[in-house]
């Protein structure tokens, strides 16, 4: 399956531009709210050649770019836009996962078979968000979500890069190993210590004193490297009837550490029951997942008496199933699933039903927003922040790559 990132050039910025046609063509810089008065949200390509970028202090912009227009941040209509390019994205596939409030990953259908066709999809994307919006939007394509991520960057703005794991390679194996999703600049500089420069290096770097130097980490990025990558895509709309909902994470860093994998276990079930509850259903049957260290899955399940949406239900039945079937060994990866499925109450009234998806993924996109801008960046939205419906980390979240992607 081919996935898209598609990923908004200088999101707010182009906004600001978009809605004040006086800032057009200029160079524009997007200040955080009064909580982060002194800091640089966005910066616009006209501001970007003097240096100006994302997070840098004020007065060092103003130093830079002393003839940019400084504005403040509109966060909720960048939500509301967010949400409308969502909506957009889902009329070519059903499968989106929104990563940031300015990108979203796009899996598309297995009948898309080849790259070429992916990459014209991908360009179908584009000219819809040009010509819905206005916007301009850099789009990856790739055959993972790491390679499609990367794929993204490549050429912004407005740029379309399709990439297989060898077109990966050939891309990337040149460039510095910092470019490598996941390599902030201390590690980077720690692989440069040890001879490792460019992505190649990394690549064909002995897996025994890349264990020895990162941890666990070290092959993960090996992989990486490679354009490797098994992260599942995990679809805001699950549509009406699914079969299963489920969390899954995969651990920062190996772990057998008995208190540890159970508060992950009581995490993943809780997410798992806010979700059946926000969508309305109940299920039977838990399942639990686990990964070890070699990359070896299990799956075990049991049935319950009957149907639940409840978080201690949930994690009762996947810690009993954990504790009859791990060997004590470290785990890289711990799911946990709820699946036959049956709607909560008779009559499920669609409309709210609808309804409250939209406010999920609103709350989503809310919770990303205030990661990247502050706290304090957005009023809270009236009825909407009673319903912190989904956690912050979703289904297949790489811990380890938390790197802040360029806007
Ligand atoms: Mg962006």
């Amino acid at each position: 399956m081919w996935i898209l990132l598609a990923d908004m050039d200088a999101f707010f910025a182009s906004v600001e531009q978009l809605d004040h046609p006086h800032l057009r063509g200029r160079p524009v810089v997007v200040c955080g709210d009064p909580g982060r008065r002194g800091v640089v949200t966005a910066a616009s390509y006209e501001a970007r050649p003097s240096g100006v970028r994302a997070g840098m202090s004020l007065t060092e912009a103003r130093r830079l770019c002393p003839g940019a227009e400084y504005v403040e941040g509109h966060p909720s209509r960048y939500v509301a836009l967010s949400l409308q390019l969502l909506d957009l994205y889902l009329s070519f596939t059903p499968d989106v996962e929104p990563f940031s409030v300015d990108e979203a990953f796009l899996g598309l259908d297995p009948k898309v078979a080849t790259l070429e066709q992916a990459e014209a999809v991908a360009r179908r994307v584009q000219s819809a968000v040009d010509e819905r919006f206005g916007l301009a939007v850099s789009v990856g394509v790739g055959p993972n979500k790491l390679v499609a991520k990367l794929a993204a960057g490549v050429g912004k703005p407005r740029g379309l890069t399709a990439l297989d794991e060898e077109g990966f390679r050939r891309t990337f194996w040149p460039l510095e190993v910092q470019e490598l999703w996941g390599v902030g600049p201390k590690l980077a500089g720690r692989m440069r210590s040890l001879g490792i420069m460019t992505v190649g290096d990394l690549a064909r770097a002995p897996i025994q004193s890349l264990k020895a130097a990162f941890g666990v980490v070290g092959p993960s990025l090996r992989e990486a490297a490679w354009g490797r990558d098994d992260t599942p895509l995990v679809p805001c709309h699950q549509g009406a009837d699914p079969k299963s909902m489920g969390h899954e994470v995969t651990l920062s860093v190996d772990s057998a550490e008995p208190a540890f994998l159970e508060g992950t276990l009581l995490r993943l079930a809780d997410q798992v029951a806010r979700r059946l509850r926000s969508e309305g259903f109940v299920g039977r049957t838990v399942t639990l997942r686990l990964r070890d260290e070699r990359f070896v899955t299990i799956t075990r399940q049991r049935a319950l008496e009957g149907y639940t949406d409840d978080h201690r239900l949930i994690f009762e039945t996947a810690r009993a199933l954990w504790r009859a079937h791990w060997r004590g060994g470290p785990l890289r990866l711990l799911g946990v699933s709820v699946s036959a499925l049956e709607p909560h109450g008779e009559h499920p009234q669609v409309e709210l039903f609808e309804e409250d998806r939209r406010e999920d993924r609103l709350t989503k996109t809310l919770d990303l927003l205030r990661d990247r801008l502050g706290e304090a960046a957005l009023v809270p939205a009236g009825s909407l922040t009673h319903r912190r419906a989904l956690g912050h980390v979703p289904f297949g979240t790489h811990p380890a790559r938390g790197r802040e992607g360029a806007e």
